[in-house]
C-alpha cells in the first residue's frame, strides 16, 4: 500500500481546527497577499485583482504561515494563520512543494520557515 504522503490529512476534519478556521476567517476577512498589493479581496477577486469569474474559486482559506506538516503546536496555533485567496494560496503552495520551504517573510522582512536556508 502506498504511504500517505499527508497523514495529517485528518487534523482539517477536527471540531478544533474548524472553529480556528472560521475565526481567522472572521478576524481577518480578506486575502494577505491582496492586500499587501493594495487590493481587498474577500474571494470576490483572483490573485491578479480581476473579478473572479470561478463561482467554486469565490472563498479565501486559513492558511499556515509556516507548514505544519503534522506539528499540531504549528497546526493549531492562531498566531500561524493567516487569510488568504485561491490564486495565492495555490501559488504559495507550489513555491513550498518544489523547495522543500516557504518563501514567506515575517514583519521584519526575514523568511519565517525554519527551513528555508537563510535559517540554517
Ligand atoms: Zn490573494
Amino acid at each position: 500500500m502506498a504511504k500517505d504522503p499527508r497523514p495529517w490529512r485528518g487534523l482539517y476534519k477536527t471540531a478544533a481546527w474548524l472553529r480556528l478556521a472560521k475565526a481567522q476567517k472572521e478576524r481577518e476577512p480578506l486575502c494577505a497577499t491582496c492586500l499587501m498589493l493594495g487590493r481587498a479581496n474577500d474571494g470576490s477577486l483572483t490573485g491578479a485583482g480581476t473579478p473572479q469569474e470561478d463561482r467554486r474559486r469565490r472563498y479565501v482559506v486559513a492558511d499556515h504561515k509556516i507548514p505544519h506538516r503534522g506539528d499540531k503546536a504549528l497546526f493549531f496555533d492562531p498566531d500561524n494563520l493567516q487569510t488568504l485567496c485561491p490564486d495565492h494560496h495555490d501559488r504559495d503552495k507550489q513555491i513550498e512543494e518544489r523547495r522543500g520551504y516557504s518563501e514567506r517573510r515575517g514583519p521584519d522582512g526575514w523568511p519565517i520557515d525554519p527551513r528555508h536556508p537563510a535559517n540554517q
